[in-house]
């Protein structure tokens, strides 16, 4: 059997560029589109930062056609410092 190798999806199959410092954009696809009531349809996102907050940064989605908000969303901080020393 010619699989591919563990850890990559099926349909990687080309060849990819070497990996890119410039290429990070694609960390936060998680919610490319969601229904806007206004446009009565699935529409593609704005993502704005709304706040920063000890725990993470506060996002708002916003609908790219009429910039209604259609959602909101925490992103926990991933620089957390998790060492905890209970010696
Ligand atoms: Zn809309």
């Amino acid at each position: 059997m010619n699989r591919s190798r563990p850890g990559r999806p099926p349909y990687a199959r080309r060849q990819e560029p070497p990996a890119q410092d410039g290429n990070k954009q694609f960390d936060e696809l998680e919610a490319s589109s969601l229904y806007c009531p206004k446009c009565k349809t699935a529409v593609p996102l704005r993502k704005r930062l709304l706040l920063v907050l000890p725990e993470g940064e506060r996002y708002e989605y916003l609908c790219a056609h009429c910039s209604t908000s259609v959602g909101r969303k925490l992103k926990e901080a991933t620089n957390k410092i998790q060492l905890i020393h209970t010696s």
